[in-house]
This record gives C-alpha cells, structure tokens and sequence, in this order.
C-alpha cells in the first residue's frame, strides 16, 4: 500500500495541469494521472491556438500543452502517462487504482476528466478530421472562408456553429434528423434568419465522402430512405459532448447529461475532500482558459480543505 499523498489529479488537460502548477507550488507535490492515450488532454488534436490569454501571436495546441506540462513539473508535481481505471472516494483517504491494479491514496482528488465530442460513427469520419471536418467552429472557421459547409445538429450547439460560420462560409447547410430544433427559440431565430443558412430536415450523413480531403457528403432522408448528395468542403459535427465520468458513477453526484455537479462557485463535488474542474463540469464555455481557471480554483478549494484538516 502506498503513502497517503495530499491530492491527486486525474486528468492532465489545461484544467488538470493547472491544478498541478498551483498545488505543487504549495508544496502539496500532487501526483497527476495524465491518461494513457490523450495526455495533454483536447488541444494535443490541434493545430493554433489564438485565444490563449498571454501569446499573442497564437501557439501550437500541444505546444501549450507541453509548457503547461512543463511548469508543473518545475514546482514538483508527479506526473504520470496512465489511466485510472477504479476509485473509491468516499472516505476519509480516497483511493485510485491505476492499470497495473497499484493502489493510490490521498486526502483529497481533483478530477479534471475532460469531456469527448460525439462523432457520427462514420468510417471516414476520423481519416478526415483536420482535412475538411471538424468539431470546432471557433477553431477552424477561418479555414472555411468562401466555402460551402455542412453543419451537423439541431441543438444550440449546432445553431451557434452555423451562425458563426455564416460569417466566413459562402453558404451553411444545418442537417437535422428531424423536422424542428431542439435548440432554444432565440438561436432558432438567428439562424432562419440568416440568408447564408438553409436547412435540410429530416437526414442524415449516410457517407462522408473524399480521399485526402472532404469531397461532399451522402444524405438519407430518415422517414423516405432516400439518399442525395451534398456537396461541401467543410462538414462540423456539432452533436453534443460527453463528459468522461463513468468512473465516478455512484459515487459523485453527476447532473442529468452526466456531467460532474459541483457547488458553484467553488469547485467541490457532494464528497468532502473531492473536487472538479474543467469541461467534465462545464457545459456550457468548453475554453482552455476556463478549463484553466477552474483548474486554478480547484486546486485552492483543495488547498483550504486539506489546511483544514491539518
Ligand atoms: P481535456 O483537455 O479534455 O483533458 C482531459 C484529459 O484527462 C484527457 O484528455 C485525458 O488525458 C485525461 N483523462 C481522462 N480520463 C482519465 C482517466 N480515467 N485517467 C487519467 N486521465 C484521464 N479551446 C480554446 O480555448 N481554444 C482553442 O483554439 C480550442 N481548440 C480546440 C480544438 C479541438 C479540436 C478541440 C477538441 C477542442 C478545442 N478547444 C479549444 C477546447 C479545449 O481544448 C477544451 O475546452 C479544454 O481542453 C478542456 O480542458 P480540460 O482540462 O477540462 O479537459
């Protein structure tokens, strides 16, 4: 059995790391798990990021993520390339088992898991991702200028993402599987109203088409079954996310979408001792830097609950 540390991280994007950087520098030296397969978290899968306060002339996604990275290593934090796989977070010393089956404890975790972007389950769907699809509006519409492109959904989401493409594309089709919207009555508006936007009801992406790049897109009509093309460089999945929080289930409190409930505006979970940041809580911003910042409260929550406990 392993010593009882002060606090461990699981997850290792820019809420993780930030949590890292501030509880190391408190001396706390938190142990992070970063995850087997995506260390670094989201922005390791991009190419520039221009809306991270503080470089102005922008920087390479996993570049930031490699100083962030970087930093909390300098104030000692331990960082680890694994997934935890169990946890038990109820009592007093919380335990986190990782997939050598080694067990873990400490007196307080944070977890910063992230969340996943659904994909269409399409088979060329990942081949082209960065060559014509995508699942961020904010991030790549510039690369859409003049262009003809495809948004996938019907929710908010969905409209917010066409109604900012509009303002680069030549012209923004919304492909929804039914014929009305989920999303709120005031983005509805915004998008009927735009004469860049058109709908098309009732489909589906039966095929994502092209080799190198995206060539157009397969449609199926849900209730006829027939099938047409549409013709677009540029195709946003805009279909919703899904917070990584299956290994919390039963034991954190989780809202309806599954994402982690905390008691805003601190960042503790309904478990003494546990707390969580970033966008397995957020639903709504989904930003490096509000990833960052609640990484960074998350860490001084942790940091009071364990000065209390001394
Ligand atoms: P994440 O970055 O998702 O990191 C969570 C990480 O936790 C996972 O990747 C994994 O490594 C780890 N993890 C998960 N489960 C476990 C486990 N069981 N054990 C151990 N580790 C685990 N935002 C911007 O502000 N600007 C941009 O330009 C921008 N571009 C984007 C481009 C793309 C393609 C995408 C997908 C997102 C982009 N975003 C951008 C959004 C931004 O990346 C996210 O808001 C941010 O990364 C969320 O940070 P996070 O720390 O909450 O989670």
């Amino acid at each position: 059995m392993s010593d009882v540390r002060n606090v461990i991280i699981i997850g290792s994007g820019p809420a993780g790391y930030t949590a890292a950087l501030y509880t190391a520098r408190a001396s706390l030296k938190p142990l992070v798990f970063e995850g087997a397969v995506t260390a670094g978290g989201a922005l390791m899968n991009t190419t520039e990021v221009e809306n991270f306060p503080g470089f102005r002339d922008g920087i390479m996604g996993p570049d930031l993520m490699d100083n962030m990275r970087a930093q909390a290593e300098r104030f000692g934090a331990e960082l680890v390339p694994d997934d935890v796989v169990a946890v038990d977070l109820s009592g007093e010393i919380k335990t986190v088992t990782d997939t050598a089956g080694t067990v873990h404890r400490a007196k307080a975790v944070i977890v910063t898991t992230g969340s996943q972007h659904r994909k269409l389950g399409l088979p060329n769907e990942d081949a082209l991702s960065g060559r014509g699809v995508s699942w961020c509006a904010t991030c790549d519409g510039f690369f859409f200028k003049d262009q003809d492109i495809a948004v996938i959904g019907g929710g908010d989401t969905a409209m917010e993402e066409a109604t900012f493409l509009s303002r680069f594309a030549k012209s923004v089709t919304i492909v929804h599987r039914r014929d009305t919207l989920r999303a709120s009555k005031a983005m509805q508006e915004r998008a009927f109203t735009d004469p860049k936007i058109s709908f098309i009801w009732d489909s589906e992406v039966a095929e994502v088409q092209g080799d190198q790049k995206l060539a157009g897109l397969k449609l199926r009509n849900v209730k006829t079954g027939e099938t047409s093309d549409l013709p677009v460089t540029g195709l946003f999945i805009a279909i919703g996310h899904d917070p990584r929080t299956e290994l919390f289930k039963g034991q954190l409190e989780l809202d309806d979408e599954g994402y982690l409930k905390v008691a805003s505006p601190s960042t503790r979970t309904n478990l003494t001792g546990v707390f969580g940041a970033g966008d397995v809580v957020d639903h709504t911003y989904r930003q490096a830097i509000t990833a960052a910042g609640t990484g960074c409260s998350a860490a001084l929550d942790a940091e009071r609950y364990l000065a209390a406990l001394a």
